[in-house]
């Protein structure tokens, strides 16, 4: 390839109207937006106008609405653009499926699995912000990343941190993964208070802006337990050498303990960016616009057990973690219909771990997944016990 040519990337952004997936623009336009890189995809929801701007902005060729009734809207939006539009679950599919060499995986929950799996299976490299890939399909979905011959680039900040913090070479040296956790805004509530919240205080996190699932997963730290299990297949780890540890400045995104008594930690201000921007660019690392740590004006990093009684999130991840098998797809699923009744009113913040629980000691003897197949089916019926109980 000429000079100047060969450095071309081609990009697809699977839910692109997103918090990551802004955030994963802003990055790209400051390592030089459309002059160094090929946006192919760009996918949205609910947001057409932003998706059409987007696209736009960037150049895209294809701009997918996961919601089919508002294809004529979007395509409106693009007319004259010369930008393709397509809709729903199919059009997700087209996205992932054009030859980008990186796909970021930006879409919340289990509508990602699809299409991140076709973007694997033709093998581009995977930067991972949708966990929930990761939580239900478990072993199948790592397998089908490398079967398809990408990497698998973890976005979340507390996996960023501990791809950081790993060294290569000394893997058998690894002793325990330390997960950190804000802790939430009800990082210092009584369970008492936490049983009449709203969403409003739920979703208001303390450190981070992200979306609304998210937020509040970080109130109940069922995002913690989403980020236990996604430890664990990322990193290839025991369920035992993962810890938690309530460190209310997120300032140290995560750690790494080897067996020689070293730590081996990653630090930033809370900003997505850098995790996206080293997911871009890995291995290498590059300049990015984001604020510095200041540790003069920081003074101070504390920390805290978590309290498994008031976040019972944590105490059902490490259940699926030892029984293994449909577990994680299982807890996935019963925790986003919970968080669906939650979010519209029909029930209480503590009500979401209770149900997830049922719905899992319900589900307990599944056998281990051997298929994706698997996993859908398993995704329907914990749904369907979820709202059987929630009924
Ligand atoms: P968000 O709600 O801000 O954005 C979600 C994106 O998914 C949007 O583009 C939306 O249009 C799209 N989407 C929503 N429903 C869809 C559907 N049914 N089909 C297809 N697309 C759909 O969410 P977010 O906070 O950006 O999180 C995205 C993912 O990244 C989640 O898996 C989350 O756990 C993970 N993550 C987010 C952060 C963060 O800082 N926001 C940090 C770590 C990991
Ligand atoms: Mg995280």
């Amino acid at each position: 390839m000429a000079p100047g040519t060969s450095d071309r990337r081609k990009l697809t952004i699977l839910g692109s109207t997103g918090s990551i997936g802004t955030n994963t623009l802003d990055v790209i336009a400051q390592l030089g937006g459309r002059e160094r890189f090929d946006i192919l995809a760009l996918t949205g929801s609910g947001n057409v106008e932003l998706l059409a701007r987007q696209a736009r902005d960037v150049g895209a060729k294809l701009a997918v609405t996961a919601d089919e009734t508002l294809f004529a809207a979007l395509k409106d939006a693009l007319s004259g653009s010369g930008i393709n539009v397509a809709a729903g679950k199919s059009g997700l599919i087209e996205a992932a499926d054009m030859d980008a060499e990186w796909v970021m995986a930006a879409i919340v929950g289990t509508p990602g699995l699809a299409p991140t799996l076709t973007a694997a299976h033709r093998g581009a490299d995977i930067a991972l912000a949708n966990k929930e890939c990761l939580v239900s399909a478990g072993d199948l979905f790592v397998k089908a990343v490398s079967a398809g011959g990408g990497r698998l680039i973890p976005v979340d900040s507390e996996h960023s941190a501990i791809f950081q913090s790993l060294e290569r070479d000394q893997r058998h040296a690894v002793e325990r993964i330390i997960l950190t956790a804000s802790g939430g805004p009800f990082r210092t509530a009584t369970l008492e208070d936490m049983r009449n919240v709203t969403v409003e205080t739920a979703r208001a996190h303390p450190n981070w802006s992200m979306g609304l699932k998210i937020s509040i997963g970080s109130a109940s730290m069922f995002n913690k337990a989403f980020e236990m299990i996604e430890a664990r297949h990322l990193f290839d780890v025991r369920p035992e050498q993962i810890e938690v540890i309530v460190h209310p400045q997120s300032i140290i995104h995560s750690m790494v303990g080897y067996s020689d008594g070293a730590v081996m930690a990653q630090l930033g201000v809370p900003d997505m960016r850098t995790a996206i921007g080293y997911a871009l660019t890995y291995p290498r690392r590059t300049a990015l616009d984001v604020e510095r740590l200041d540790f003069a004006k920081l003074a101070r990093l504390d920390f805290e057990a978590p309290d498994e009684t008031r976040f019972p999130a944590l105490r059902l991840a490490r259940t699926a973690l030892e029984r293994g098998g449909l577990q994680g797809a299982v807890l996935n699923s019963a925790e986003e219909a919970a968080f669906d009744a939650f979010v519209e009113g029909r029930i209480g913040f503590l009500r979401m771990a209770e149900i997830v629980e049922a719905v899992m000691d319900r589900m307990a003897h599944l056998p281990p997944a051997a298929h994706m197949d698997d996993i859908v089916a398993a995704d329907e019926e914990a749904r369907r016990i979820a709202t059987e109980l929630l009924s």
